[in-house]
């Protein structure tokens, strides 16, 4: 006999890639142009031409260096390179200890989760969220609670969440900029939690984790500014990526913060290595390690996505349509013009529009549209929004 919930997992994909699939074939059909797929976050624009540079420099140090492991934690150099550079822009005090290497934001959510949960504890979402929080949630035999949406603000409903929050509570996971909403949490909104964790903990006499998925930090519009959570919550977990900041998804590196603030955190740290072992995922990509440490103060130009943000934003809600305003990340969340955002999508399907229902993400009567794809896309796709807007 197989594992029947791994089974599941396998057989079944989620509805973002089953979209995308779909897109890839149809495209062999009827042409690249003519099916505009909205449906998966893959970064459109290049990865900044300092990730190559630092990538060919590296080729020339010596194979064993460069192809060799590096210690389970990742590279304690690269690692002391990260932590000054998290120093210098938020003012922490972290060193290479605080750091866990991982193969992005996947893996930085699996482990801490899987490090910190006990079978009967809860772990907390806001809908809408990313749907596999849920499989890295149950696999660590924990239970997955969902705030429901404020569908006001998209920021948190704090009476529903303190309805939920109880001495079970393990962790709970935040993710601003936040996909699929596109809503970057207020300075006000993070220290509003704070506040309620803090007390909540003293209430049960736990500690409450605090999982900060952060892999679109950087990609922020209008010059906000996404606040920094440890610097809020002492039982903050970072978990980072550069997938999405420096468009190199394929390249699978991220990393995870300890901060020595959190309750315990020696053991914490122990454990989100045991965690890692466990799972498999020791020693991150060593040539990748290596360059996103030549690269700590480069940034992504995302202008393109802001272009991108205002010409759909802007033609959406011209035709007629519901939209949150989205101040970060790059996709846009929609209210279906009809009741079942499922059926909405299938009508899209329709015209070769792919748009990602908001069921899975646990949030009914939405679709996400991802803008991380070309102008054109946009601006032909536009008369066909006008047309399915019109049923
Ligand atoms: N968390 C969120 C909110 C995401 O949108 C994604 C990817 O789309 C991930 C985590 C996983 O990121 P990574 O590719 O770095 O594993």
């Amino acid at each position: 006999m197989l594992n029947e919930q791994m089974y599941q997992y396998g057989n079944k994909s989620s509805v973002i890639r089953e979209l995308f699939a779909y897109g890839l074939e149809r495209k062999k059909i009827v042409g690249e142009e003519k099916v505009y797929d909205f449906s998966i976050g893959n970064p459109s624009i290049p990865a900044p031409t300092e990730i190559k540079q630092a990538i060919l420099e590296l080729l020339e140090e010596p194979a064993e260096v460069l192809h060799g492991y590096s210690p389970a934690a990742g590279d304690p150099q690269v690692r002391g390179v990260l932590a000054d550079s998290v120093n210098r822009k938020f003012g922490t005090h972290y060193t290479a200890d605080n750091f866990y290497m991982t193969v992005g934001a996947a893996a930085s959510l699996s482990i801490s989760i899987k490090a910190l949960a006990n079978p009967g504890d809860e772990f907390i979402v806001f809908a809408p969220f990313f749907p596999e929080y849920a499989v890295w949630v149950e696999t660590a035999g924990a239970k997955l609670l969902v705030t429901p949406a404020d569908t006001e603000s998209f920021q948190i409903d704090f009476d529903a969440l303190e309805r939920i929050l109880g001495p079970k509570t393990k962790g709970v996971i935040i993710n601003s900029p936040n996909n699929p909403s596109g809503a970057v949490y207020s300075e006000a909104t993070v220290r509003r939690l704070s506040e309620l964790l803090e007390r909540k903990e003293k209430e049960y006499g736990t500690s409450i984790f605090l999982l900060s998925d952060e892999p679109y930090r950087e990609i922020v519009y209008d010059g906000l500014v996404v606040p920094f959570v440890p610097n809020y919550y002492h039982n903050t977990l970072v978990c980072y990526s550069y997938s999405k900041s420096l468009s190199m998804p394929g390249e699978r590196i991220g990393y995870i913060i300890v901060p020595d603030e959190a309750d315990d955190s020696l053991y914490v740290r122990a454990a989100v290595a045991g965690a890692g072992r466990a799972l498999g995922y020791v020693c991150a990509p060593v040539l990748f390690q290596k360059v996103i440490a030549r690269c700590t103060d480069v940034s992504g130009d995302i202008s393109a996505y802001k272009n991108n943000r205002d010409l759909l934003y802007g033609g959406l809600t011209k035709l007629g349509f519901e939209c949150v305003y989205p101040q970060g990340a790059f996709y846009l969340f929609v209210k279906a013009p009809e009741a079942d955002a499922r059926a909405f999508s299938e009508r899209a399907k329709k015209h070769d529009v792919l748009v990602v229902p908001s069921d899975s993400f646990g949030c009914s009567g939405y679709v996400r549209i991802s803008y991380c794809v070309s102008e054109k896309t946009i601006r032909d796709a536009m008369p066909i929004f006008a047309e399915i807007m019109k049923g």
